[in-house]
Order: structure tokens, then C-alpha cells, then sequence
């Protein structure tokens, strides 16, 4: 919710506190076109408050008291900006951009990346040593460009199949696990589940910036993402708004995020410690 606050001058000084998806811009918000949104105007009383694009931000708007609060409910009717004015008689006293955009848009605009902290609780990524000791190694040797996996048992343990918005080709729990967490994804992140693609999961390489460490991609239980065809660019400190909707998706059955990362991967998903486990007790021989 939008808050902002006319002092009784008017000298148009005030707050906002929906300021996550545009840092620094205090007046200006988004609103996903065709859904609504509260503002409240706190010591607005007796001022006007109109839209001055209506086409974009319909005038009329509901509007209910709650203390000295002014609560509107304003929607978004077309693409576009207007600015949302409040003053008295002729003059504007403050007004706050409303820029009306697609929900698509909205999902992959960058905000930086949330507190590592606060990312993945409760789970561990796994690492080279774990991995080979659960399934050995995919092949015998690695360099920066994607190969093919030769490990025979692992090969028998690798399918391709939907699981939902696009096709997986990994390691075949893995891929019943993927396509669990979009079944999830479908019921409590419509929009991003609309926008959802890949661009791979199984292929044997190194890690981005390693000729030691072998990529999870090389035992088909990493996943990288797309929102409306859109990379994450890696290691920016930014990721997609829509990325940080679904992790704790992914999260709920066992995937970690790479968005969590010390060196941000936003667009990457890969198997916790606990689900990495799981999986090697449900491999054929
Ligand atoms: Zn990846």
C-alpha cells in the first residue's frame, strides 16, 4: 500500500512506503494493469484528489475513512502514467506518478538482490564432494563449454518430460520434483507461472567462473529460468522481481536458489543437501 502523508501547509513533503519495486523513487508507484490497489492520504481532509490521465487511472476511485487517513482504492485501466494530484481549490498541493504497466513487466524488473540472510532458511547447497560421492561423476573430464553426460547408470536415470510451462531434461526425480513445485507455482504465482520458461537443465560443464568446481547442471538437478524469455544476468546483485516470488516455492520441496548464492545466480535452481539425498535413494541401478 502507497502512504503518503499531507503535512496541514501543504508544502507537498511526503512518504511513501510501497517503494519496493522502484528504490529511490518515492513518488512514483506501479500498478499492474487491471488489478487494484489501496493508497492512503494521511491529513488529506477536504482536499480533492483526482487522476489526471482517467484513462489510465480511472477518477472514479472508492475511497473510506479510517482515522485522519483517506483510504482509495484505484485501478489500473490501460498502460500508461497519470499522476494521482491532491490540493485545494486550483492548487496541486503533492501528486504521486501512478505508472500503469502489464504484469509480465512488472515480474522481471530487477530490484536488488534480497538479504542472503533471509534466502534459502533451513536449507544447504550441495556441493562437488556430496554429489559424487551420491552418484558419482558425470563424466570424466570438464571444460567451460556444455558436454554430453557419460556416466551409463546416470544415463539411465535421466528423463525428458513437461512439467508444466516447458519440458525438463535432468535427473528423473529431480524432474518429478519440478514438476511439483510448478503445480505449486500454477496455484499461488499465476502471473509468473504464465511467463515461466527454461533454458536448460542437464549439461556437463564447470562452474561459471571455476576450472576446479563441477556445475550441478553436469547431474541434471539444476534448473535455469526465464521470465518472459528474460535471463537474470548473474552476479549483478539484481534479480527479478518474479524470481523472488517463486523461491520460496521452490524452497518448500527442497530446491535452493541461487539468487542466495555468494556470487548471485537469480535465475538458477539447483537441489538442497536434503533433496540431492532423497533423490539417490530413487535411482534405478
Ligand atoms: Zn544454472
Amino acid at each position: 500500500m502507497a502512504h503518503f502523508l499531507v503535512p496541514p501547509n501543504g508544502s507537498g513533503v511526503g512518504y511513501d512506503v510501497d517503494s519496493k519495486l522502484a528504490p529511490g523513487s518515492v513518488w512514483r508507484m506501479q500498478v499492474p494493469l487491471g488489478s487494484a490497489h489501496d493508497i492512503t492520504l494521511g491529513g488529506g481532509a477536504g482536499l480533492f484528489v483526482r487522476s489526471n490521465n482517467p484513462g489510465v487511472v480511472p477518477n472514479a476511485f472508492s475511497e473510506s475513512q479510517n482515522g485522519d487517513l483517506r483510504v482509495f482504492t484505484l485501478s489500473g485501466a490501460a498502460l500508461g502514467t497519470s499522476m494521482l494530484e491532491a490540493g485545494k481549490g486550483e492548487q496541486v498541493w503533492i501528486s504521486l506518478q501512478v505508472q500503469v504497466v502489464s504484469p509480465a513487466a512488472l515480474l522481471v524488473q530487477l530490484i536488488p538482490r534480497p538479504n542472503r540472510g533471509t534466502l534459502n532458511p533451513g536449507l544447504s547447497a550441495a556441493d562437488n564432494h556430496l554429489m559424487l560421492q551420491l552418484f558419482g561423476a558425470p563424466r570424466s573430464t570438464y571444460s567451460k563449454t556444455d558436454q554430453p553426460l557419460t556416466n551409463p547408470r546416470l544415463k539411465r536415470n535421466m528423463t525428458t518430460a513437461s512439467v508444466g510451462p516447458f519440458r525438463a531434461h535432468g535427473m528423473a526425480p529431480a524432474v518429478d520434483s519440478l514438476r511439483m513445485v510448478m503445480t505449486d507455482i500454477r496455484a499461488h504465482q499465476p502471473d509468473v507461472y504464465r511467463i515461466l520458461g527454461s533454458i536448460g537443465m542437464l549439461v556437463c560443464r564447470y562452474m561459471s567462473d571455476s576450472t576446479k568446481l563441477i556445475s550441478m547442471h553436469s547431474w541434471g538437478t539444476a534448473i535455469d529460468l526465464t521470465l518472459n524469455r528474460v535471463r537474470d544476468k548473474r552476479d549483478d546483485g539484481k534479480v527479478q522481481y518474479g524470481l523472488t516470488l517463486i523461491a520460496p516455492i521452490f524452497n518448500r520441496h527442497g530446491w535452493y536458489w541461487g539468487g542466495g548464492f555468494p556470487t548471485e545466480d537469480g535465475m538458477h535452481f539447483e537441489g538442497s543437501r536434503a533433496a540431492v539425498s532423497k533423490w539417490a535413494t530413487q535411482l534405478v541401478p
